[in-house]
């Protein structure tokens, strides 16, 4: 299948992290998924710790997700006029997350950044984005630079395609620097737009805002009348009912949202203050739209699952991610490898370092070759890991004992291999 793909897409993926470039190897096709299992085209099962990248927080085949698509496919899939499901959906986010007090749907979490940008940049009537090393806020082409640390250092396109004029109003910082931050504004006094970051970076492994961080940024935005925008894409509706701001209550000005709120489908949204939001077209005047915003089956997926994810789901969730947070830090102590588990909330990585983790410099000094060895050793006892050291690990409510037995037994040879690793 893999060399089938490879003729017909570039790198025989739709998304490059799939690829395994980062650990090697063939990356598996998968036929099904049910609960914390997914299968592949080899008949092979494996515990999922992917959970396709965070959305499947159910497990996979959710009998009452499930049910909703069939219901909602059931009555066509797309009208391009507003629905009810839309509305449903929107006032579960607003409901959930006090800051919201308008949210627009779309389909990606891409979309939702870009769009939120663009907002900013058109309320505030400034240019300048802040963004910092090592989060990732989809491929934006302004937020695709992350140009080296040091003081306020000008964006430079991390990637081809990318022009220096799109990136060139990006200003890339250390994350959890606020001096920098301090520093940025001192130097581009009444020009930027608004600072961007993951409310809790899961994009570098978990590195989570040291204390006061999100605050202190909060604080900067207010004081320099620029936007504080929180990317909860990942964390929204995972790290608790309200995502990362149900953990640290700092009220960001504007908010995005995807994965978990789409039920595994493709939706999206960028939400938050109502005078902001206003902004934004037909009530005013910063255009954007999507031909599927708001899909009825999309929409019918989301809020199934949203309405599912009760303080009991929660609960289940952070159990399962702090016994398996102990058993992988136990497995690869007892065999003398150096490693941070790091975690926030339910969301973890393990760094194999042993020194501490606060920006993506700190999470690059990591012995990457002992994650490699420890990815396969996993996969091939039926454990499937993010293929990258950079990635959190997601867990969901079906993680069961039956599954947590069978991540525990795949352990310690997984530990064994990452300690007899060599670079
Ligand atoms: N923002 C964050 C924090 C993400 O983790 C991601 C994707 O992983 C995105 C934005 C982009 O979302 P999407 O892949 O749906 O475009």
């Amino acid at each position: 299948m893999f060399d089938r793909a490879s003729v017909v897409t570039p790198g025989g993926v739709n998304s490059p992290v799939r690829a395994f470039r980062a650990v090697g190897g063939t990356p598996r096709f998968m036929v099904s998924g049910t609960g914390p299992y997914l299968t592949d085209a080899d008949g092979r099962e494996y515990v999922d710790l992917v959970c396709s990248w965070g959305p499947m927080i159910l497990g996979h085949s959710h009998p009452e997700v499930i049910a909703a698509v069939h219901e909602a496919v059931s009555r066509g899939t797309s009208f391009g006029t507003p629905g009810e499901g839309e509305v449903a959906l929107a006032e579960e986010i607003v409901a959930r997350i006090e800051p919201v007090e308008q949210v627009r749907l779309v389909s990606s979490g891409t979309e939702a950044t870009m769009s939120a940008i663009r907002l900013a940049r058109g309320f505030t009537g400034r240019a300048k984005v802040v963004k910092f090393a090592g989060c990732y806020h989809g491929h934006v082409d302004a937020l695709l630079a992350a140009a080296g640390s040091g003081l306020a250092t000008f964006g430079l396109p991390d990637t081809p395609g990318v022009t220096g004029a799109t990136a060139g109003d990006t200003v890339v910082l250390p994350y959890n620097d606020l001096d920098a931050v301090r520093a940025a504004f001192a130097a581009h006094p009444g020009a930027i737009a608004c600072v961007i970051t993951e409310a809790s970076p899961g994009n570098m492994g978990v590195v989570p805002p040291a204390d006061g961080f999100n605050a202190g940024l909060k604080e900067l935005c207010a004081a320099n009348g620029a936007l504080y925008i929180s990317d909860e894409v990942m964390t929204g509706f995972r790290t608790s009912k309200a995502g990362w701001y149900g953990v640290d209550g700092v009220r960001p000005d504007l908010m995005t949202f995807g994965k978990v709120m789409g039920g595994g489908f493709p939706a999206a949204a960028f939400g938050g203050r109502g005078d902001v939001m206003a902004h934004l077209a037909p009530a005013g005047p910063v255009y954007q739209a999507g031909t599927l915003s708001g899909n009825p089956v999309a929409t019918a997926a989301g809020l199934a699952q949203l309405r599912l994810l009760d303080d009991a789901a929660y609960a289940k969730i952070d159990a399962v991610s702090a016994e398996l947070r102990s058993l992988v830090g136990d497995a690869l102590t007892k065999e003398g490898v150096a490693h941070t588990v790091s975690a926030a909330s339910n969301m973890f990585s393990v760094f194999f370092t042993d020194e501490p983790v606060r920006d993506y410099d700190d999470a690059k000094k990591q012995d990457v070759f002992r994650f490699t060895a420890f990815f396969h050793a996993m996969l091939e006892r039926g454990v499937y890991l993010p293929p990258s050291a950079f990635e959190s690990w997601f867990v969901s409510t079906a993680h069961d004992e039956r599954a947590i037995e069978r991540i525990a037994a795949a352990l310690p040879a997984a530990a064994r291999a990452a300690a007899e690793a060599t670079a």
